[in-house]
């Protein structure tokens, strides 16, 4: 594997969060930068909840292309940006930064992320009934995804229902045409969803380490028979859920792909070159093995 060496004409990116010291994005960008011999760098850059307007007044100062986004700040920091994508807005939630002569433009590259992950495994949602697991800030990136990507019908299962009723009317303003429904997360509502579903997405941290015999499918209730499987979690990648589906003969789809393919659009839009996917999973994988409970 090739790896960076900075120069003074290195072009600066980085991880604005907190806490950001788990993190596998410097170590999938860097590995992308050296393999496509781009003098680029990637950089963690820890922000204290309340002080991200002073980080990217520092960044544009410090003439940095942009910056990724994550916990606490991908909510709070669109109000100090100058243009903010549609996605973006519609979610609430901007994971990724391109500064352009002084401009900051904020995007969020999950949702897109998301679909990208599907599409690679082949499994294309048009037409699709879908039925979601959670309705946190995750569920609102895939919801978007899949109603943008013209899924006929999907169900958002939320422990705590009104939560979901709520994503649910939220999107349903923006896209009327959309069929949107919700539910409680009970063995009872998934029994009546019996066979009639194609894709289901766990988006709830159920099944994430250290809690990893958790399953958010309850295990006396049998999985869809044609479904496919896909779990956001990636902290094990092979979770319960996923373990399950795969025994069951299942197409499974773990929550590296969408990590993976959000950071991926990212680097496309700050550099202009098509992003090594393979390079940037193999540097997650390796990642994940040296601390198991690395984050984005
Ligand atoms: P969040 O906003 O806090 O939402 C958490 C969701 O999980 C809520 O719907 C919550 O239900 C549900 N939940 C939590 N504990 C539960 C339990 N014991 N039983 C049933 N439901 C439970 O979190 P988030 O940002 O959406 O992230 C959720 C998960 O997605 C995390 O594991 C995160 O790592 C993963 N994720 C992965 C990617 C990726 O790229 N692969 C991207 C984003 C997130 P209530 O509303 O009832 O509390």
């Amino acid at each position: 594997m090739k790896t960076i060496a900075i120069s003074g004409k290195s072009v600066l990116v980085g991880l604005v969060g907190w806490p950001v010291k788990d993190s596998l994005s410097p170590a999938m960008y860097n590995a992308a930068f050296a393999h496509k011999d781009l003098d680029w760098a990637y950089l963690p850059l820890p922000v204290k909840p309340g002080d991200v307007r002073y980080a990217l007044r520092g960044l544009s100062t410090l003439n940095f292309v942009g910056c990724n986004v994550t916990i606490p700040h991908k909510q709070a920091i669109s109000r100090y940006l100058d243009n903010v994508s549609e996605p973006a807005r519609i979610t609430g939630s901007v994971n990724t930064i391109h500064i352009k002569e002084g401009i900051l433009y904020g995007y969020n590259t999950d949702a897109i992320g998301f679909l990208n992950a599907l599409i690679q495994a082949n499994c294309h949602p048009k037409g699709m009934r879908v039925a979601i697991f959670g309705a946190g800030k995750a569920a609102r990136d895939v919801v978007f995804a899949l109603v943008r990507a013209k899924a006929d019908l999907v169900t958002v299962f939320n422990r705590t229902a009104g939560r979901a009723a709520f994503l649910v009317d939220d999107l349903v303003d923006v896209f009327p045409d959309s069929r949107l429904d919700y539910a409680p997360l009970t063995g009872e509502a998934l029994a009546t969803l019996g066979d009639d579903v194609d894709l289901v997405v766990n988006t709830t941290s159920v099944g994430m380490l250290p809690k990893i015999e958790a399953c958010p499918w309850p295990t006396d209730i049998p999985l869809p028979k044609q479904a496919i499987i896909c779990d956001l979690v990636y902290t094990p990648l092979e979770t319960k859920l996923l373990c399950r589906a795969r025994a069951d003969g299942l197409t499974t789809i773990d929550g590296l792909g969408m990590l993976i393919h959000q950071r991926a659009y990212a680097f496309e839009l700050w550099t202009d070159h098509i992003a090594p996917i393979e390079i940037m999973r193999q540097a997650c994988l390796d990642g994940l093995v040296a601390n198991p409970s690395a984050t984005e």
